[in-house]
């Protein structure tokens, strides 16, 4: 069992390195965010608290997406191999959360990885991939908020992982294969 956290602001590429990382160790891939969007599209009651949060571009409540979390493990035995957690955690409480939920299944994280951008270069990203994909949160009102969210809530996630010697920068900033050849080198090394 392999398990990496792939960590850092809206726009960074966590989507876009998971499927690097996915075609590279063929890890179950969990993308909080993504849930979270099928069941807003589903109409399920989770989807429809979800909306409301995240068109406001606030976190949607601990307990709710940590259960959320704990069904899809639950329920999907691809996922016992290892999996690529993208968008979570995004609290201190998330990961000590994912820490106990992993040490019950006889695993722990395994690797962070930490995508560093500048915020000019996240906003225009982000209103870019809104411009191509419609996503309702990727505007310039919201996406202002999630930074904030970013900094105050997410960021001292990076605190906590960097205590425990598992948070590893890498410069966000480069090509897609730039960037995933730094991560390769980070998660072989944590390999062997
Ligand atoms: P993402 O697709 O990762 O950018 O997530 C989109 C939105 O879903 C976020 O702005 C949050 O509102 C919500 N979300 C995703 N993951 C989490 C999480 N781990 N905790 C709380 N809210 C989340």
């Amino acid at each position: 069992m392999f398990n990496i956290v792939i960590f850092g602001a809206p726009g960074c590429g966590k989507g876009t390195q998971s499927e690097q990382l996915i075609n590279q160790y063929g890890l179950y891939h969990i993308s909080t965010g993504e849930i979270l969007r099928n069941n807003i599209a589903q109409k399920t009651p989770l989807g429809k608290i979800a909306d409301v949060y995240i068109k406001q571009g606030q976190l949607i409540p601990d307990q709710l997406v940590i259960r959320m979390l704990e069904e899809v493990l639950d329920t999907t035995p691809e996922a016992k191999d290892g999996v690529i957690f993208d968008g979570f955690p995004r609290t201190v409480h998330q990961a000590e959360i994912l820490d106990k939920i992993l040490q019950k299944r006889g695993g722990k994280v395994d690797a962070v990885v930490g995508l560093e951008v500048e915020e000019q270069e996240l906003i225009e990203r982000i209103l870019k991939r809104g411009r191509e994909t419609g996503r309702e949160d990727d505007n310039l009102e919201t996406v202002k908020k999630r930074l904030d969210v970013y900094h105050s809530t997410t960021s001292p996630v990076i605190g906590y992982y960097t205590e425990k010697g598992s948070y590893q920068p890498i410069d966000g900033s480069g090509s897609v294969d730039d960037v995933f050849s730094q991560i390769k080198r980070h998660i072989d090394s944590k390999k062997k």
